[in-house]
């Protein structure tokens, strides 16, 4: 059997939430479950937003729930480094490589120009797609506008037809149509890539069996098969684990109360009462137990059995 290889890769711009933790749990389950090996990934490379604070915030609420990872930061790791803003040139490479294959292309409409396009779309009630005019530039064109030092984005050059299929072990198969998709962008002009490009890439680099996370990435899974498929990688296994969301229904925020793992510790939860409620939230074992130990959790846990909503 393969070996299993999870990973949780939250990004650095705020405290853990009490859903990224859920997340990560499950994670960590699955992989201490199986023999498998839990990968804490940090994914850094909105510049702007990402703190060290808050990565270090992460790092001590997994620690304090008792969360260990085998691969990531501080632990080191065959598959490293473990923060997307230290792998830049790997995304670079495979952008490159994705350029010579043809699958992918140089754009150089502007923000500006993509938005008229765009305004006039919506106003003729046509999806607002990328209309793929950058595909045609001829090699000469291309080199000048680059001489002139023209920014560019990368594209996908996506000619996907009928449907994409997620094969989800919690939701079962789930289909999109492929004419939602454009030539969405795989490397901004401000040469960082876009979270789909290196969540495709480090998924493959990082040999990960099985991507469990929040549903609110469900719909990025397919434009993630697109570029596995161009770049030649194998696809992952996914589970889409459902949202923690206030009792209004509503994203879970600031105004229901306590979001993050730090607020609950400050007011006095003990890190097995969480790691209990956690695992209730969204899955239930066979019998009626509800208070049940991190090593029963082990024993019991089933990601098939996680709750679709
Ligand atoms: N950085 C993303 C997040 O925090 C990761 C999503 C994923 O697991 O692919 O939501």
């Amino acid at each position: 059997m393969k070996h299993i290889r999870v990973r949780f890769a939250p990004s650095p711009t705020g405290n853990l939430h009490i859903g990224g933790a859920r997340t990560a749990f499950f994670n960590w389950l699955y992989a201490r479950q199986k023999g498998g090996s839990f990968v804490l990934r940090i994914d850094d490379t909105d510049l702007e937003r990402s703190t060290s604070e808050s990565l270090e915030n992460i790092l001590s609420s997994l620690r304090w729930l008792g969360l260990d990872w085998d691969e990531g930061p501080q632990a080191g790791g065959e598959f490293g480094p473990y923060c997307q803003s230290q792998r830049l040139d790997i995304y670079r490479h495979q952008a490159e490589r994705l350029l010579r294959e043809k699958k992918a292309y140089r754009c150089f409409c502007t923000p500006e120009e993509l938005e008229i396009r765009r305004e006039a779309a919506r106003k003729k009630g046509l999806p607002l797609k990328y209309d793929g005019r950058c595909r045609n530039l001829s090699p000469d064109q291309q080199q000048d506008m680059m001489k002139n030092g023209k920014p560019y984005a990368i594209r996908l050059l996506n000619d996907a037809r009928g449907s994409i299929t997620v094969h989800d072990v919690i939701r079962g198969d789930v289909t999109f149509g492929a004419d939602v998709f454009d030539d969405f962008v795989l490397v901004k002009s401000n040469g960082m890539p876009t979270y789909n490009f290196a969540c495709a890439i480090d998924d493959h680099l990082m040999r990960i069996s099985h991507v469990i996370r929040a549903e609110e990435h469900l719909s990025n899974t397919p434009k993630q098969i697109l570029i596995s498929e161009a770049l030649g990688f194998s696809i992952p296994t996914f589970a889409h684990v459902p949202m923690i969301l206030a009792p209004d229904r509503s994203k879970l925020s600031k105004r229901h109360g306590a979001t993050s793992v730090d607020e609950f510790r400050e007011m006095g939860y003990l890190p097995e009462a969480i790691i209990n409620y956690l695992a209730l939230l969204g899955w239930s074992p066979e019998g009626t137990d509800e208070i049940m130990s991190r090593e029963t959790l082990l024993k019991e846990f089933d990601l098939a059995r996680v709750s679709r909503n």
